[in-house]
This record gives C-alpha cells, sequence and structure tokens, in this order.
C-alpha cells in the first residue's frame, strides 16, 4: 500500500518513507512552531481492510489492532501495549455537570500512565525496523517516562530532554526507568529545541511527536477506541487538554478516518483545553495570531506549552469539528481534579482535570448540557497535591 505525506503548511505531497520527518520544503520556513508538519494519508484500500478487520473482529485489543490505518505493523510488538484503555461512566458527575452522559476515556491505564504510550509503541516500532539502538525526546515528562518506559524493556538507548520545572516525581521515573536525563535550566520550548540539536547530531531516532509525522497515528487511536467502545454510536462532545496539539488534533483525525472508513455517521464536536499561562492555542483559535502564551506556574504542567508546534494540525481539526478551545482557570483545575477522585473513582493529574473544569466552567458556551460527553483523561502521574 502506497501512503503519502503532505505538508500541512504548503500541501505539498511525498511518497511515504519511514525515516520521513519535517517538510523539506518549508524546512523550518515559519519558524519552530510551524516548520512544516507532515500528515500521513492512506490509500482507499486501507480504509476497506480497517472495516473489513473491524467487521471481522480482530484479535488484537492494543494499538495495533488499527494496522491499516497505521504506517507500520506491530508484528512482534509484544513490548508493553499501549492503548486498549477502559471507557467509564461517570453518572454523578453527569448528575452534577447537568451532561446527559458522562463519559471518561481513562488513558491513565497505559503501561506508563499517560496517553504517550500509544505515540512511543509507533515510534519503537518504526525505530526497530530501521534498525535504531537509540531514541530521544523533549517532554514535559510524560512523554519522556513513556519512551524510558519501553525502552527499558527492550534495552534501548533513551536520551530525554525535559523543563526545569518538572515535577520531583517525573525525574524518579526517569531515573528508575534508566534514561540518560538532561534537565534543561529552560521552559519545555527550549528543551524541545535542544533536544532537536542534540538528537539530529547524534542520529539518534525521535520520539518528538511534534515533529515527528508517523507518532501521531498512534495517538489517533484513542479516537478509534472510543468509537468502538459506544459501538460506532460517537460521542456529541471529546474534550481533551492541548499543549503542542498532537493529541487533540490526532483523535479528529482518528474520528475523521472513521468516517471515511463507513464506521462512524460523523465527527463529534472537539474541545481543547488550555490553562491561563499557557493558552497560546486560544490565542490563535480567536485570530490573534501576534501573541504566545505568558508562560510561568501551573499545575497543568503537561500542557505548559508556549510555542505549540502543531497549532496548525489542531486548529483545523477542531474547526472541522464545530468545536472550539477554552481556558480553564488553574483554581478550577486543581478542584476538578479532587471532583474526579471523589466523584467518579479515578485519579488522574491536573492535567487531565482540566477537561472536566472547562466543561463545569464553560458549560454554557460549549453546549454540553443533555449532550454526550468524553473527556479525554490523558494521563495518572501524581505530582503533589
Ligand atoms: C502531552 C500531554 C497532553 C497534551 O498533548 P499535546 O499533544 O502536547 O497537545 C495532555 N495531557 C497529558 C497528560 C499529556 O502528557
Ligand atoms: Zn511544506
Amino acid at each position: 500500500m502506497a501512503l503519502t505525506l503532505r505538508c500541512l503548511r504548503c500541501t505539498r505531497s511525498f511518497p511515504l518513507t519511514l525515516d520521513a520527518y519535517l517538510c523539506s520544503d518549508c524546512g523550518g520556513g515559519g519558524g519552530a512552531d510551524d516548520a512544516g508538519i507532515l500528515d500521513v494519508e492512506y490509500p482507499p484500500e486501507a480504509y476497506k481492510e480497517l472495516r473489513r478487520r473491524v467487521e471481522a473482529g480482530c484479535g488484537r485489543a492494543d494499538v495495533f489492532r488499527w494496522e491499516p490505518l497505521l504506517p507500520v505493523g506491530g508484528a512482534g510488538a509484544l513490548t508493553l501495549r499501549a492503548g486498549g484503555t477502559p471507557l467509564v461512566a461517570a453518572p454523578r458527575l453527569a448528575a452534577m455537570t447537568g451532561v446527559g452522559d458522562l463519559l471518561l476515556k481513562n488513558e491513565t491505564r497505559n503501561p506508563t500512565a499517560s496517553l504517550k504510550d500509544r505515540a512511543t509503541a509507533v515510534a519503537v516500532a518504526i525505530g526497530a525496523q530501521l534498525g535504531y539502538t537509540d531514541f530521544y525526546c523533549a517532554s514535559a515528562g510524560n512523554a519522556a517516562i513513556s519512551l524510558a518506559g519501553f525502552c527499558a524493556n527492550l534495552g534501548l538507548g533513551c536520551h530525554v530532554f525535559v523543563p526545569a520545572r518538572t515535577p520531583e516525581a517525573r525525574l524518579t521515573a526517569l531515573r528508575a526507568f534508566g534514561a540518560d536525563l538532561t534537565v534543561h535550566p529552560g521552559d519545555y520550548d527550549e528543551a524541545f529545541a535542544e533536544s532537536e540539536r542534540v538528537g539530529q547530531e547524534n542520529g539518534w531516532y525521535s520520539r518528538n511527536c511534534a515533529y515527528n509525522p508517523l507518532l501521531v497515528e498512534g495517538k489517533k487511536t484513542a479516537a478509534f477506541e472510543i468509537a468502538e467502545q459506544l459501538e460506532w454510536d460517537v460521542p456529541d462532545v471529546v474534550v481533551a487538554p492541548v499543549g503542542d496539539g498532537c493529541t487533540l488534533g490526532a483523535i479528529g483525525k482518528g474520528f475523521r478516518q472513521l468516517v471515511d472508513a463507513g464506521l462512524t455517521a460523523r465527527v463529534p464536536r472537539l474541545v481543547g483545553v488550555q490553562v491561563p499561562a499557557y493558552d497560546s492555542v486560544v490565542r490563535r483559535f480567536h485570530g490573534d495570531t501576534g501573541s504566545t502564551a505568558p508562560g510561568g506556574d501551573t499545575r497543568a504542567v503537561s500542557i505548559a506549552v508556549r510555542r505549540p508546534r502543531n497549532v496548525r494540525r489542531v486548529l483545523a481539526e477542531v474547526s472541522a469539528s464545530g468545536g472550539t478551545v477554552v481556558r480553564a482557570d488553574e483554581g478550577a483545575v486543581h478542584e476538578a481534579r479532587q471532583t474526579l477522585a471523589l466523584r467518579a473513582g479515578v485519579d488522574c493529574e491536573f492535567t487531565s482535570a482540566a477537561t472536566l473544569a472547562a466543561v463545569i466552567e464553560h458549560s454554557d458556551e460549549l453546549d454540553v448540557r443533555g449532550k454526550r460527553v468524553v473527556l479525554v483523561l490523558t494521563g495518572g502521574r501524581v505530582d503533589g497535591s
């Protein structure tokens, strides 16, 4: 099957190769936050094959269940299995918020406790196929921990770059998994630039989902699972936190592909959530292209991104779905995490609780009353209270 890559910036198409990275025409021409991100496109046979397998009832429960719409196969990938996470009802939260049916996609149940494992599974499968022994990424913690866990399992070298504000619990997890850890004195955006410089120089394989176009394909499987868990009757609204924009962008792509495969009838409204200190995507959504987020302290450390690299992708998906991007107040995020534990029995990190905070705070604007709403609880790393 011939897959292609299309540049989200200049729209040029290239044949897909497993070592593809940024668009060679754009080559960073739009600046670090619009560097010519590529997007994988599949031929009609891939959609047909996916549908055939789904209807036949395929065996695997992890991300490689969706192999026809992935850039790499999972044959032999018996390492830590990403995906196959539960979608659970939260009736007490539904009653509290006026939402008709509130469901939690519990991504904290991944091997290293976050949705990042879905991208890592694809990264190590491709890296192994290409013969790489070393991998790198920049991260607010979860992507690095995910990569470190998978590399520990496979005996691969793992080089990670995290910002100075990374909580101690995350550094402890990275050391436990034996990662080669660089704590950059700056923020995530600076750690990202450093990781690209050092990683490319050493010829390591990139697990930077914001740049590596093949990794978003792993993340989109969260959407495939939500739809299948609801017997292909997609929810009205899907809410997820937004950092670089890969996660919600991928979820939007996943839902669109299911429509193209003839498995579902429509795409749910996508709602992205940020916090006031890191609200660049909210600003862009409202047409403000000239300013970036102020930065500073936040409990939502996993989305502390000032220059979101996949802003083009996430805004395209959000707009196509008729959705929006909102800010959740810091105090509301803190409270929402407690509420999720107390009224739904789910312990997730602050970043993920921002989804509930947004639904409570912006209930009218988001038009969620009486609707079926899925909150994507992206991670479960407990960083203290
Ligand atoms: C990385 C991450 C996000 C945001 O994902 P992006 O692809 O950067 O938008 C949200 N929640 C958690 C827990 C994460 O680790
Ligand atoms: Zn381009």
